[in-house]
């Protein structure tokens, strides 16, 4: 008999579900992993950053892409949370309204141009300044951080000794704990040492969401052959900074760090002179996480190490984010699985996995774990 762990459903607590034709078989694919739960991104075309249809701004309103996903998940998400982009247009009274609806529970932080659709954010400083930050800590909205600094030169980006998220988790986040102290705070997939340590020592009012890629690969794995399907911001970065995540996620008093896959579907991965931002693993993160952990040392047939697991995946997100951990459960079993490319009409999606392989022309690559709703 295969070994095989009996786990309450989880949430993802950091997608991309994109829009459109493509939003129903991306949410089908995190339905068929097992997924309770959902925080899907607002980084659409044009971003979700107002709240309601009525609104007069020129953007999407959180109201009706929560109702596309909605539909698409045809009831069986019992949670589905999409956060506000914060803009320059972003104001105090909005989070107020948002939150008395129940419809406003978090807002996301994305640095200007950091990343894919991060066209429309504005510095931190104008929502430490303006009462945005201010309303949320009273409305008890959380802030999910793309945690970069921004307008950094080349050196500084990327660097042996720092980096755009190093400087951010070292000068651009403490004074927002200092200023707002009950401000509920998620740093998102984080991927340095300097980050995973800052968390851990934070106050309870922090936690952090952890990708499979970022526990898996180092920034080697994706210049080595230069496996662009693995190109994802924040940059995979040094053996160390993978270390420092290992530990954190497999720390038995681990509440603080979950699961968050970041999943970024792109049709068109590699563009004229570049390369889009983000790893699909829509059906396949259990399976990852899994392997991620065991490759980390962890042993998943130990029953003590088993709990941590399922902390990492499956309680610690919806605790920090006041949910209930599901009653319902997924089988997550140690048998190999070949997984394929997603096809939505004329778009191809490679999940990450298979864009590892180094034979392009390979239809398939295989998984050391299954799932089994
Ligand atoms: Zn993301």
């Amino acid at each position: 008999m295969s070994l095989s762990l009996i786990l309450p459903r989880w949430y993802d607590l950091h997608a991309h579900f994109r829009q459109d034709d493509l939003i129903a078989p991306l949410v089908q694919a995190h339905l068929s992993m097992g997924c309770c739960g959902i925080l899907a991104m607002p980084n659409t075309s044009p971003p979700v950053a107002k709240i309601f249809d009525t609104d007069s701004l020129p953007y999407t309103s959180l109201e009706s892409y929560r109702r596309q996903l909605q539909d698409a998940a045809n009831g069986l998400l019992e949670t589905i949370i999409v956060p506000l982009y914060l803009t320059a247009q972003t104001t105090p009274q909005m989070i107020a309204a948002g939150a008395h609806t129940g419809l406003l529970k978090a807002c996301k932080y994305y640095p200007p141009h950091g990343t894919t659709g991060a066209m429309h954010g504005a510095p931190l400083e104008l929502f430490i300044q303006n009462g945005v930050l201010r309303a949320m800590e009273e409305h008890n909205v959380i802030l999910c951080v793309h945690g970069e600094a921004h307008d950094l030169a080349a050196e500084k980006y990327f660097d042996e000794k720092t980096n755009a998220e190093d400087l951010f988790y070292r000068e651009m986040l403490p004074p927002v704990l200092d200023a707002f102290p009950r401000l509920k705070i998620v740093a998102e997939h984080i991927t340095t040492r300097t980050a995973a340590e800052f968390v851990a020592r934070g106050p309870d009012t922090l936690a952090a969401s952890i990708t499979p890629q970022h526990l898996l690969y180092t920034v080697g794995h994706l210049l080595k052959g230069l496996r662009y399907h693995l190109y994802c911001l924040p940059l995979p970065k040094f053996s160390d900074d993978r270390a420092a995540l290992q530990e954190a996620v497999l720390d038995k008093s681990n509440q603080k760090f979950f699961a968050g896959t970041d999943s970024a579907p792109h049709a068109q991965k590699t563009t004229d002179c570049g390369c889009a931002a983000g790893c699909f693993t829509g059906g396949i993160a259990p399976q990852l996480y899994a392997q991620a952990f065991e490759e980390a040392g962890c042993n998943l047939e130990d029953p003590a190490q088993q709990k941590i697991f399922a902390a990492f995946l499956c309680e610690n997100g919806p605790t920090f984010y006041g949910l209930p951990v599901a009653q319902k459960t997924f089988q997550l079993r140690k048998e190999p699985q070949n997984i394929h490319t997603l096809k939505i009409g004329s778009h191809e999606i490679v999940p990450l996995p298979l864009g590892m392989r180094a034979d392009m022309n390979a239809q398939r690559a295989t998984l050391p774990w299954q799932v089994h709703l």
